[in-house]
């Protein structure tokens, strides 16, 4: 199988909303008019984010939910993706299964693969961009939370970082290995949320962004945090602390709103059938504090940095 045959047997399918898609130079997008376009690019490389033996068909899969989560952080409908690929060998197998689990979120949420790039190397990476759209002004920008909004989050968070340590746990296990972006619940807290942002790195570290952007404070009830009642089980309190406030991995959304939009979240989450948590609210000042039962703060790790010693 050459790089050509590769590419049209596991990574051309008609695009159904691009003019044209994978197989020329480029690939041609007409925006819906009047939208504005929302853009992120992630990376999974192997020995770093996943390794070698991962099955493929669940990278397929997390690769293009970790850029899907991003812009559900954003508000923005997603369109379009782009794959840019390194693998060591031709693997039918392999490709078969990575191209299947890519394809079957893509096609689950209307999203066309359009073009990428396929080269050989000693290890695999994954670079996938994808591309949304939001409407002008309507952006779930990190900056724009305010003093008095409440802090929400969708879903459990803790159960991938426990997935890590505990991976014969199949719940905390598949919340690592097979996240499942919250799009619906991005495109639908546009004009009712505030600033939003996706739990890639952990609810401290990704909370401190929208305070160091918005320049304020946010306050965080730690008892309050809706995690996997796996924990309960486990009856480990330092490992629960450490997975619920600095474990990665979970996409989620944590999102800041106005407190008159308490009714119309409640009754989004019942539409949704997802779990949506006030675990705190958003003050004048600035860093990110956690409280535990009788308000005295709790100490955390702040959020994953890849350059950070030891990481
Ligand atoms: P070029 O030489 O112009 O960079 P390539 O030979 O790299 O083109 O790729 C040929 C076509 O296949 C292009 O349209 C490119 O976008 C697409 N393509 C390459 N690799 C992938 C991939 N992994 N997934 C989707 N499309 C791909
Ligand atoms: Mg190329």
């Amino acid at each position: 199988m050459d790089e050509f045959e590769l590419i049209r047997r596991y990574f051309t399918r008609p695009p159904k909303r691009a003019l044209l898609g994978t197989g020329d130079d480029c690939a041609l997008l007409r925006p819906n008019a009047g939208l504005d376009l929302a853009v992120t690019t992630d990376m999974l490389i192997e020995g770093r984010h996943f390794l070698p033996d991962a099955e493929p068909r669940a990278l397929g899969h997390k690769a293009l939910a970790v850029n899907l989560s991003d812009l559900a952080a954003m508000g923005a409908t997603p369109r379009w993706a782009t794959l840019a690929l390194a693998i060591p060998a031709a693997d039918p197998a392999w490709l078969e299964a990575f191209s299947a689990g890519f394809y079957a979120l893509a096609e689950r949420y209307g999203v066309d693969l359009i073009g990428g790039d396929t080269t050989r190397a000693e290890r695999r990476a994954i670079s996938i961009s994808a591309i949304g759209e939001v409407p002008p002004g309507m952006a779930l920008e990190r900056s724009r939370a305010r003093p008095g909004d409440d802090i929400w989050v969708s879903g459990e968070l803790g159960g991938a970082a426990l997935g890590l340590v505990h991976p014969e746990i199949a719940e905390a296990a598949k919340r690592l290995h097979m996240p499942e972006p919250r799009v619906e619940l991005g495109e639908r807290l546009r004009g009712l949320a505030r600033a939003a942002i996706d739990i890639s790195d952990g609810l401290a570290g990704d909370l401190g962004h929208i305070a160091e952007r918005s320049q304020v404070a946010a306050i965080v009830e730690y008892e309050r945090i809706p995690r996997p009642s796996v924990f309960q089980k486990l009856a480990a309190p330092a490992l629960e602390r450490d997975c619920v406030l600095s474990g990665g991995d979970d996409y989620e959304l944590a999102f800041t709103a106005p407190r008159a939009q308490r009714a119309e979240i409640e009754s989004l989450a019942a539409e949704l059938k997802l779990a949506l948590t006030r675990i705190g609210t958003i003050e004048a000042g600035s860093g990110l504090s956690v409280l535990d039962a009788r308000g005295e703060p709790i100490a955390h790790r702040g959020g994953f940095d890849h350059f950070r010693e030891g990481q």
